[in-house]
């Protein structure tokens, strides 16, 4: 099944999209998550993004498209998979028609409330890549997992998560309708609790 995870910044899609690949195996396509690697390799394509993501604002289409293109292409996408923050423009989801067969669309809903809070909260580690809550940590500085170092993503400063806020008002809003049409969407209240979260979007899935 080739699904995509819509939604808000902060409405889980990369905390539901990998709970999907350790439990049932299809692979996490984010390309918030590859654009951060390639920052991390100083690689051409994360120089240039870097600016752009920093500052809350949307890679160009052109990058994240080809990046996309070359990931569906590999062998481990050809069974299914769950692009996570991949499109975010009516554009992405034009060229995305003619790159791969879309199955279902679950848009994940939250509140702006609910959104501000788990951004504002939000901690990754520095070594390991685990996301966390402040709310659920006893050291804000320390990963529970590796021990690493526990930091804030330089986009989820106060002022940058109300811009990103906006430009998903703005441009990635427009792909709700653009689904529904298509026939594809569903809506998942996302809004409480992560483990009936899960099982809501697993019972929407229907596996
Ligand atoms: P969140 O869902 O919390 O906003 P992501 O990790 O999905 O976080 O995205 C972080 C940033 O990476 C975005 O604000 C944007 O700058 C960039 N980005 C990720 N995916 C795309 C995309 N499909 N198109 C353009 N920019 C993107
Ligand atoms: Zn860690």
């Amino acid at each position: 099944m080739n699904i995509i995870f819509l939604g808000a910044p902060g409405a889980g899609k990369g905390t539901h999209a990998s709970r999907l690949k350790a439990e049932k195996g299809f692979p996490q396509i984010s390309t918030g998550d590859m654009l951060r690697t390639n920052i991390a390799e100083g690689t051409p394509l994360g120089l240039s993004a870097k600016q752009f993501i920093d500052a809350g604002e949307l890679v160009p289409d052109e990058v994240v498209i080809g990046m996309v293109r070359e990931r569906l292409a590999e062998a481990d996408a050809q069974n299914g998979f769950v692009l996570d923050g991949f499109p975010r423009t009516v554009a992405q989801a034009e060229a995305l028609a003619g790159i791969a067969r879309i199955d279902v669309v679950l848009n994940l809903e939250v509140t702006e409330d609910t959104v501000l809070k788990r951004l504002g909260g939000r901690r990754v580690c520095a070594s390991c890549g685990a996301v966390f809550h402040t709310s659920r940590l006893e050291d804000e500085s320390v990963c529970p997992l590796c021990g690493g170092k526990l930091i804030q993503r330089a986009d989820d400063a106060p002022g940058t998560i109300l811009h990103r806020l906006e430009v998903y008002h703005e441009q990635t809003e427009p792909l709700i309708a653009h689904y529904a049409q298509a026939g594809l969407l569903k809506n998942v209240w996302v809004d409480g609790d992560a483990d009936e979260n899960y099982r809501d979007i697993l019972q929407a899935l229907g596996i």
